[in-house]
């Protein structure tokens, strides 16, 4: 392919990587809509299955499509492997079966995508591993809070809904000096905004669901990071369990990653111009973006990430009545789950993303009833602030 892979910049990877073009010279990536493969001959079967040949036996192990993602991915991560998956949590599951073993501790921020916290307090700990939360901006809490038994360093930033950024270097120094793994989910930021590996991390995680997808069509995922914890480790669970990606899934995504690069510059530039006339609004009591000045780790934000991202959260005054009664007032915005979508999304966290936490688990990760969320879309932003203006203006 190409002489020299890291002599290119990462939007030229996200076009060009991956793609062993075949004799019929398809210039878009095929899909390798199979479920198998077939063999030479019995002898070339056994020495596939043996694995003394390379080949492709079975898609729940490996795909052409699938792996042009990966090695996609796994390039602009700047990461040794990538292993797709059938969602972002089959990632993290995957990973943590992987790693983990009953006794082990998991140390994780407080404030983390809502299914991810139910999968560590309500499953992981059927299996006798044990888990701890602490506030992602506090590193001494950290420092203290590692255990003899913690083996993985759990962290999200920005975090999901408040957008908290958490040092990623000295979190990979603090799981390093325990002999832990830290393993970023790096959806929010997406490699064109923030490359965790770089950072120290050990693996990084992605719901391509998001902003890898970009125009919220399919469910996907995937677990980046070195030959051995990945390469072999995650991709055994994923082989043996079975939450693989999708070959149709993964052209999608391919095809998502191919604009990755123009999308998340704009989304930024529009959430940064959101955030700020939300700020000067007198509605809302607080605005929660990186590159807002009032972001209380705005210095770190900047450090470690190149923009703010696509995602906006704030308070408005009046709790859960006033913010149900901005999302019912728009028009353009949609009222969904989903984030990194072209179209902009509007969610109230507190009943929806993290209605199954408790109201403990709630406040704990600073989730308030007047939260609301949005993932800005690639819509003008006039007609966003016009839009939200509309029950803004009468509260
Ligand atoms: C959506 C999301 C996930 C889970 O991904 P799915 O593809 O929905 O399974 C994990 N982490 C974050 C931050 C997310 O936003």
């Amino acid at each position: 392919m190409f002489d020299d892979p890291s002599d290119l910049a990462l939007a030229t990877l996200a076009v060009r990587t991956g793609h062993r073009r075949t004799h019929e010279g398809e210039h878009s990536e095929a899909i390798f809509a199979t479920s198998s493969y077939v063999f030479e001959s019995a002898a070339d079967a056994a020495a596939i299955f043996a694995g003394d040949k390379p080949g492709n036996i079975y898609s729940r192990f490996t795909n052409p499509t699938v792996r042009t993602f990966e090695e996609r991915l796994a390039a602009l991560e700047g990461g040794e492997c990538c292993v797709a998956t059938a969602s972002g949590m089959a990632a993290i599951l995957a990973t943590c079966i992987a790693l983990l073993k009953s006794g082990d501790h998991i140390l994780a921020s407080q404030s983390l995508f809502g299914s991810t916290t139910v999968l560590f307090n309500k499953y992981l700990t059927k299996f006798g591993i044990k888990i701890s939360y602490l506030p992602g901006s506090d590193e001494q809490a950290w420092q203290q809070g590692v255990k003899p038994n913690t083996r993985i360093l759990f962290i999200e930033t920005p975090s999901n809904p408040q957008v908290e950024v958490i040092d990623i270097a000295a979190m990979a120094d603090l799981a390093h000096a325990h002999d832990a793994v830290l393993v970023v989910d790096n959806c929010f930021c997406t490699p064109v905004l923030q490359r965790p590996l770089d950072l120290g991390a050990d693996i990084v995680i992605h719901s391509a669901t998001k902003y890898l997808d970009g125009q919220g069509r399919c469910i996907g995922g995937a677990v980046v990071g070195d030959k051995k914890l990945v390469g072999e480790e995650v991709l055994g669970v994923i082989r043996t369990a079975g939450p693989s990606m999708s070959p149709f899934n993964a052209w999608v995504f391919l095809k998502g990653l191919e604009t990755l690069d123009l999308r998340m510059k704009a989304h930024s530039s529009s959430a940064h111009t959101l955030a700020i006339w939300l700020e000067s609004h007198p509605a809302i009591e607080r605005v929660y973006y990186p590159s807002l000045k009032s972001h209380p780790q705005h210095a770190l934000a900047m450090r470690q990430q190149k923009a703010g991202g696509g995602i906006v959260t704030f308070d408005v005054k009046g709790g859960q009545p006033a913010a149900w009664s901005v999302m019912d007032a728009t028009q353009i915005l949609s009222i969904t789950a989903n984030l990194g979508d072209t179209k902009s999304t509007i969610t109230h966290p507190a009943s929806t993303t993290h209605g199954r936490l408790t109201p403990e688990e709630r406040s704990q990760a600073n989730i308030s009833d007047g939260m609301l969320r949005i993932s800005v879309g690639l819509e003008d932003i006039e007609d966003i602030k016009r839009d939200l203006s509309r029950g803004l203006d009468r509260l």
